[in-house]
């Protein structure tokens, strides 16, 4: 037997890992009713982010400049190559670490300081 439960909202979102849960959280602080579906239990609510280390990829930020801390999209494109032992034939790894480095501090400016 199946049942229909209706949820009024203005934007359903599928999917309740981070980008979900941070889009929701915008929505609802613009007003809207957001319904959040996910395909998972309830208590795993949050796809990959519970297991996630919480570290930040950041290049060359202001605050790193105020602390005169050199970095450049090079340096973190070499550090990344590095620890993350990427393959150099793997061209779309590569490509996607060159454009995350390169685009990086645009996406922080537009995000304010960090
Ligand atoms: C061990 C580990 C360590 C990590 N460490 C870091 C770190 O240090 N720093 C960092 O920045 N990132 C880290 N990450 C990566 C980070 O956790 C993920 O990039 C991020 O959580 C992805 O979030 P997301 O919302 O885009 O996707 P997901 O977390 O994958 O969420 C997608 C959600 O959508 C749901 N879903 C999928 N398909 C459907 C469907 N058809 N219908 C309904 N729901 C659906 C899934 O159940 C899931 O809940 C790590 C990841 C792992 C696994």
């Amino acid at each position: 037997m199946s049942s229909t439960k209706r949820i009024p909202a203005d934007v359903v979102i599928a999917g309740g890992g981070i980008a979900g849960i941070v889009t929701a959280l915008q929505l609802l602080r613009g007003g809207l009713r957001v319904a959040l579906i996910d395909r998972d239990t309830p208590e795993r609510l949050g796809g990959l982010a519970p297991w996630a280390f919480g570290g930040m990829a950041l290049v060359d930020t202001p605050l790193q400049r105020r602390k005169k801390i050199a970095d450049s999209p090079a340096r973190a494109l070499a550090d990344w190559l590095r620890f993350g032992e990427l393959d150099p034939a793997d061209h779309w790894s590569v490509d996607w670490a060159q454009a995350y480095v390169e685009r990086k501090r645009e996406v922080v400016a537009l995000c304010g300081d960090a």
